[in-house]
């Protein structure tokens, strides 16, 4: 064992890590996860749809709503399929105060996603924000920990302050795709220069319709922004 490997195995003595999927202490010394736990994981495979991500058969290139409509994001990748694991995980990092989780989601996503951020080249990552009364009640915004835990490892600047959300659209879930859209479409404005950047990379936990991904995509590209990608930790299955 080399010095940053000992020193990491002495902090993970101190502070061990806490797996995201179980909730316990890491089986495995200096792992972030457990190794069962990271096969009970449903990663995205090789079919996936070509715009949005989401997995399709291996005969479709695109998931039967990126084949209805155009989306105003150009492109986007998900890690996981938003299944019983990942929902239950996500739910504790979102609502249980589970921040740790945010690097070990970094590093999964870092390692399967990272060719694709770099051919996408983009300038700068912009976490989806979230109100700042839900900011203040939960004290962080989810999709800002892990863009500032991928930032760590790809060295692609984060932005946190260019795009505010303006009004608390509240819980979205029950929701048609044609009721969130409107919803969404006045929820984020544009505070600052946004020109300065020309791709730009949004990072979110779920990508569930694209409503979110789309109205965003709409004040960035308003602004003059060329290219909008994203990446979510999770993907639901379809709509
Ligand atoms: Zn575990
Ligand atoms: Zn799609």
């Amino acid at each position: 064992m080399n010095t940053s490997g000992l020193i990491r195995a002495l902090y993970d003595l101190i502070y061990p890590s806490v797996c995201p999927v179980c909730d316990r202490v890491t089986s495995r010394f200096a792992a972030d996860i457990c190794p069962d736990c990271q096969r009970r994981l449903s990663f995205v495979g090789r079919s996936y749809c070509m715009t949005c991500g989401k997995p399709v058969d291996e005969a479709d290139e695109y998931c039967a709503d990126c084949k209805g409509r155009r989306h105003i994001y150009d492109e986007g990748r998900s890690l996981l399929v938003y299944d019983e694991y990942a929902s239950a995980s996500v739910y504790r990092f979102k609502y249980r105060g589970r921040r740790e989780y945010a690097a070990c989601y970094a590093r999964l996503m870092h390692e399967r996603l990272e060719r694709k951020i770099r051919s996408w080249d983009p300038d700068v990552m912009i976490p989806v924000p979230v109100h700042k009364s839900r900011l203040k009640k939960r004290g962080y915004n989810q999709a800002a920990l892990i863009a500032d835990e991928l930032a760590k490892r790809t060295g692609i600047p984060v932005d946190k302050g260019l795009i505010l959300r303006k009004v608390a659209t509240g819980a979205q879930k029950n929701l048609s795709a044609a009721e969130r859209q409107k919803n969404l479409k006045k929820a984020f404005i544009a505070t600052g220069n946004v020109v300065k950047y020309r791709t730009v990379l949004i990072v979110d936990d779920i990508y569930t319709t694209g409503a979110t991904m789309d109205a965003l995509a709409a004040v960035l590209k308003d602004a003059g922004v060329r290219k909008v990608y994203f990446v979510t930790l999770c993907i639901g299955r379809g709509i």
